[in-house]
């Protein structure tokens, strides 16, 4: 039976990345039929918001989404629709692989990121404190259930890969009270699993030894903000946004989206690296349990790295996004 998955295409290069990696899936001889549903700055005028009932309706429904990225107006205009989308659904855990594909990348790296992804900086609790707009202030929220359900969620992820150890990354030196608490949890939950190495590094220092020392880490557990920062950091270690992918866990649903977003300068455009979107394809197909094509895509994107016969323009090539994908495709 055909696996029914919901499709958001997103915006900006969204739409483009998401056609390649159903070309890629499709090649790959998977059966799914898509729910596609739109959200973003393309559907407010005709329905009145970026995140119509219909999108969070299909994914409680489907419990499964493949989503492209989503622009967010800076400054002003609507709130990020893809964190609304996390938030709504409860996504609570964002988990960001790094890993280098053949000759790829300034580092060499092999680790996991997993960003708390409901609260923190982006609980969306903040205004501007005085008339004539001179003063702002956010709120960080942090709360125990929140930081206990990542940490967890990380420990369960690292026994079942197979990983060793679990880093936490805070700034409890300074936020006393709310990166506090989260490094206080995440001691508590570290000790239910004594077969995992547990440590904790300061965010800043954190930043400087992924660049030195990347092979030190192998799962990095840390709030929404600083695992927002990290994992792009990371991304830069291996190659750059279009090879890094990424999927949103919640309890019972999950949401796979690649850790770029819209780049609106390349949108329409058939250039950019649709890597990234394939490989969260790879994620979205091992959760609904197509372990051996999700496998096989990836070695596929292997072979074709590797060849180095059309790659697009940040791998130094300039074969176009589809093109890729078609060739990507051929090795399947
Ligand atoms: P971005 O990730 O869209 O792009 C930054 C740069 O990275 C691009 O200019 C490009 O040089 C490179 N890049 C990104 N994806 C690439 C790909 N697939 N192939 C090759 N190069 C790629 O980040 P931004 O410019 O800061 O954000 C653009 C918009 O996307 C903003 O509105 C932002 O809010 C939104 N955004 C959405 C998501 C999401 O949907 N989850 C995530 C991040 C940013």
């Amino acid at each position: 039976m055909a696996h029914r998955v919901t499709l958001i295409p997103g915006d900006g290069i969204g739409p483009e990345v998401i056609e390649a990696t159903k070309t890629v899936i499709d090649a790959a001889g998977v059966d799914i039929k898509y729910d596609v549903v739109e959200a973003g700055a393309g559907v407010m005028e005709e329905k009145g918001t970026p995140l119509p009932d219909e999108v969070i309706e299909s994914v409680e429904k489907n419990k499964v989404a493949l989503k492209g990225p989503i622009t967010t107006p800076v400054g002003s205009g609507f709130r990020s629709v893809n964190v609304a989308i996390r938030q709504k659904l409860k996504l609570f855990a964002n988990v960001r692989p790094t890993k280098n594909l053949p000759g790829i990348g300034v580092k060499d790296a092999d680790l996991v990121t997993v960003r708390e992804n409901t609260e923190g900086l982006y609980s969306g609790v903040e205004h501007y404190c005085d008339e004539d707009h001179s003063v702002a202030e956010s709120h960080c929220i942090i709360s125990r259930k929140a930081s206990e359900r990542v940490v967890r969620f990380a420990f369960e992820y690292a026994l079942q890969e197979g990983r060793e150890k679990v880093t936490a990354v805070h700034k409890a030196n300074i936020l006393k009270a709310t990166n506090g608490l989260f490094l206080e949890t995440a001691k508590e939950v570290a000790s239910d699993y004594p077969e995992i190495e547990f440590e904790d590094r300061i965010v800043d220092n954190m930043a400087m030894q992924l660049v030195q020392k990347p092979e030190l880490y192998d799962v990095i557990v840390t709030t929404n903000l600083f695992g927002d920062i990290l994992s792009d950091l990371c991304a830069g270690l291996v190659g750059g946004l279009g090879v890094a992918p990424g999927g949103n866990y919640g309890h019972d649903k999950a949401v796979f989206e690649p850790i770029h977003g819209s780049a609106p300068k390349y949108a329409g455009q058939n250039k950019v690296n649709p890597t990234a979107q394939i490989l969260t394809g790879t994620m979205m197909l091992k959760h609904i349990g197509e372990k051996e094509a999700a496998n096989n895509i990836y070695q596929a994107v292997e072979e074709a790295i590797q060849e180095g016969e059309k790659l697009t323009y940040d791998l130094g090539g300039d074969a176009g996004t589809q093109e890729y994908a078609e060739y990507v495709a051929s090795k399947l």
